[in-house]
């Protein structure tokens, strides 16, 4: 599946390798009251959550930016036939590489693959199978990683302790790195001509968002600070898979502090469309704004899912995220 969102003459484009309800609420995000999400099920269902199996929706895809003479991968995803400990993620087949070609993004015209963190479902399609080797899938590319991420994983790889994610590592980014394509970055330094990387410590130690500035645009691709939109209400409850959850609430708090003085987009890396979401200040706390479904009519309006028309613009002097 394909979606496509023009910021004056760079084109992004979101293709999807699955979308649904795969996660459980209390497995995912332990700690969130199930109180919470019966209560703001008006505009969480049936986006965000299905309240009969108690799952989050979940979207695993690659994020694609064509800007100029550049064609920029954001994370890529689960891949196609890896080996995997959850069983939506395992072995799966998808058409990715061809959806990749229809969006004009074929693989060996792919530049730069750009990632936010090295967890298995953000490095899948960096490689593929061939035989019984898994090679660079985007040859000519330059790959891209946090350095902070890169030295935790491998000294981990190296001492066996890197666990669940010692797969994925050996699989989608030890070829990377033995093919010589790997690079790495700090953040402040800006990556593939238009991307800066703020640190973003939590989810990994490594981990940052991306920020991306754009004919009046300021969009941030988040990673896996936010996995549901009911965490920009409970900030402090962390996924199942932040490694760092003090750091982790840190950065989620720093980042809601950020965009609420601003006008930036949010993606989070596992939400579904191009809307993006809005994030504001909302008495000693923050409310989402999650795109065009609040500007519905018939919608009811709802305390925490302010309407735009609220929505007072500020503009504020450069800040970490900017
Ligand atoms: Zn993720």
């Amino acid at each position: 599946m394909m979606r496509s969102r023009k910021f004056g003459d760079v084109e992004l484009i979101q293709i999807v390798e699955f979308t649904g309800p795969t996660h459980d609420l209390e497995w995912m995000l332990p700690g969130m009251p199930r109180s919470a999400f019966d209560a703001n099920a008006s505009w969480l269902l049936p986006d965000y959550w299905v309240a009969s199996t108690n799952r989050l929706v979940f979207t695993m895809q690659v994020v694609v930016l064509k800007a100029q003479d550049r064609i920029i991968l954001i994370d890529t995803g689960v891949g196609n036939g890896k080996t995997r400990i959850s069983p939506h993620q395992n072995m799966i087949n998808t058409p990715v590489l061809d959806w990749l070609a229809a969006v004009g993004a074929p693989p060996d015209k792919v530049t730069h693959v750009v990632h936010t963190h090295l967890h298995g479902d953000h490095v899948g399609w960096d490689t593929c199978r061939d035989g019984d080797r898994w090679v660079p899938t985007f040859p000519n590319a330059i790959y891209l990683a946090p350095a902070d991420d890169w030295t935790d994983f491998k000294s981990r790889h190296d001492t066996g302790t890197l666990g669940v994610h010692d797969g994925p590592f050996v699989d989608s980014v030890l070829p990377i790195a033995e093919a010589g394509l790997l690079r790495f970055f700090a953040p402040g330094e800006e990556v593939a001509g238009c991307l800066l990387p703020t640190a973003a410590p939590g989810h990994t130690i490594g981990q940052v968002t991306l920020s991306f500035r754009h004919a009046g645009e300021h969009c941030i691709f988040s990673a896996d600070v936010l996995h549901s939109p009911m965490q920009v209400q409970y900030p402090d409850i962390n996924s199942r898979w932040c490694e760092y959850p003090d750091a982790a609430r840190a950065t989620r708090r720093g980042l809601m502090e950020t965009v609420a003085t601003t006008e930036a987009i949010v993606y989070p890396a596992h939400a579904f469309g191009l809307d993006g979401w809005r994030i504001v200040r909302q008495g000693d706390g923050y409310a989402v704004h999650t795109g065009p479904r609040s500007a519905v009519p018939a919608r009811p309006a709802a305390p925490h899912v302010p309407d735009a028309s609220n929505i007072v613009p500020r503009r504020v002097p450069q800040t970490a995220h900017g």
